[in-house]
């Protein structure tokens, strides 16, 4: 069986290995001249599984507003004429009731766990090394009020299943000694030991190799322009060199699955929402975490990528702009350095943006769609790196006809 996979990012690419190794003919088509040169490319770094929990909460609301009009805020909305953010912002309002928070939480936690089991089974059946850190995430807290609130969150993961540890500021200390450093008043933090943190990019990079062993084929700078229907299946993908046509379809474009999408009548509620990162080569090694690290009030994450002390986060919804802000660039770095103030030089700092795919729930779109032959991978938001691996195997068992390790329900596009 012929497949195209549209989007080598970590999504795509994971979906390629995993189509390759069952046997199918695959085709992997990307505007870029390599694997993971979008959002995939250097984000936080954190396998995140045990923090599945949705942006769209009761607790958002009045953050948000405390927000508006801020420069420096963690959550930046700029109100647009933009009638797709519009549509988007009304699902998320939907979604921020107690009852579909945690419902949504389940959800994403049932790929993302999935997903960590699928990458420690990577690790262990082939030799594929990404800088990866099992030393779980640490979420610190500056003021005794969120500390509460964290503690709280921690005792609701515990329930779902999900091993989060409350520590005092000392415990902290003794978990990550590079804290000491620090000039930051933190007051304690949640630790879940069983998350892990590694280099995204470079894992995208090593399972395109292996999906090229399996006998995937790779077309770089090749931009999809549209999708071409033919009765209610995808008869062909038109790019800029001709039509590529196969038996199945798997869209994989992180934010810009939507448009192609359209091209199809799929509404996929999917909206960009830029963030940035700092990445620092690590000068002094006592100086930067060896747990990766989540600094609540800052909505930053903190992870040490092999020589690299990467700081990445914050979400503007600005559209597909990609542009540097100097000043919301700098605040994360000062953020990042005021933690781990011995980590690395400020001017050594190399800043990058990228655009999560972020659905109204928080839950990717994963599976078969209304189109006979078009399957979703897509929609990951904050947790793509997470959520890549399982994801890909997923839609590979799909695809092959194998029924899925997990449960698909509530993970499609049918519950919008
Ligand atoms: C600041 C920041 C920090 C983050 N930190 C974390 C983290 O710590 N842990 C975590 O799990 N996740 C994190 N994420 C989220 C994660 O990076 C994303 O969810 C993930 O990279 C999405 O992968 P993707 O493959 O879906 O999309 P992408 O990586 O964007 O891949 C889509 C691909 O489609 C291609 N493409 C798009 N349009 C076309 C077209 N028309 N024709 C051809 N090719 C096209 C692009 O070139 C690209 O290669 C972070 C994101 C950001 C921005």
């Amino acid at each position: 069986m012929k497949v195209i996979v549209l989007g080598a990012g970590v999504v795509g690419t994971s979906t390629a290995y995993f189509l390759a190794k069952a046997g199918m003919d695959v085709h992997v088509i990307d505007r870029q001249e390599g694997v993971a040169r979008e959002t995939s490319f250097a984000n936080g770094g954190q396998i995140a599984a045990n923090h599945a929990e949705p942006w769209a909460a009761p607790s958002v609301l009045p953050k948000a507003l405390k927000w508006l009009g801020r420069t420096d805020a963690p959550l930046l909305y700029h109100l647009r004429l933009d009638p797709s953010l519009w549509a988007w912002t009304l699902k998320f309002l939907a979604n921020c009731t107690p009852g579909r928070e945690r419902r949504n939480t389940v959800r994403t936690l049932r790929i993302a766990l999935y997903s960590r089991t699928i990458l420690q089974r990577l690790r262990r059946e082939t030799a594929i090394e990404y800088d990866h850190l099992a030393r779980g995430i640490l979420n610190i807290f500056h003021t005794p009020k969120s500390f509460s609130a964290g503690a709280r969150a921690a005792d609701v993961m515990s329930e779902l299943g999900c091993e989060r540890r409350t520590l005092d500021r000392g415990a902290c200390l003794d978990l990550e000694p590079a804290l000491r450093f620090s000039d930051a008043p933190f007051v304690g933090g949640t630790w879940s030991p069983h998350d892990e943190s590694g280099d995204c990019f470079l894992f995208t990079q090593r399972i395109g190799e292996m999906a090229q062993k399996e006998g995937a084929r790779f077309h770089f700078g090749t931009t999809v322009t549209r999708l071409l229907a033919k009765g209610n299946r995808v008869g062909g993908v038109e790019t800029a060199t001709g039509v590529e046509t196969a038996d199945a379809y798997v869209l994989s474009l992180g934010s810009y699955s939507r448009k192609i999408a359209q091209d199809m009548g799929l509404n996929l509620p999917i909206y960009p929402a830029k963030g940035y990162s700092v990445s620092i080569p690590i000068e002094n090694d006592e100086g930067a975490p060896m747990v990766s690290i989540t600094d609540d009030a800052h909505k930053l994450v903190l992870s040490r990528l092999g020589g690299i002390f990467r700081i990445a986060g914050t979400a503007e919804f600005a559209g597909y702009d990609t542009t540097i802000d100097p000043v919301r660039a700098r605040q994360t770095l000062d953020a990042g350095l005021h933690l781990f103030p011995r980590a690395g030089s400020r001017d050594r700092g190399e800043y990058w943006t990228g655009l999560r795919p972020v659905t109204p729930d928080s839950v990717p779109l994963l599976g078969r769609s209304p189109i006979e032959n078009l399957y979703l991978n897509t929609g990951h938001g904050t947790l793509g790196w997470t959520m890549a691996a399982g994801s890909g195997r997923v839609i590979a068992d799909l695809i092959g006809g194998r029924r899925p390790e997990i449960d698909l329900t509530g993970l499609g596009i049918d519950r919008f």
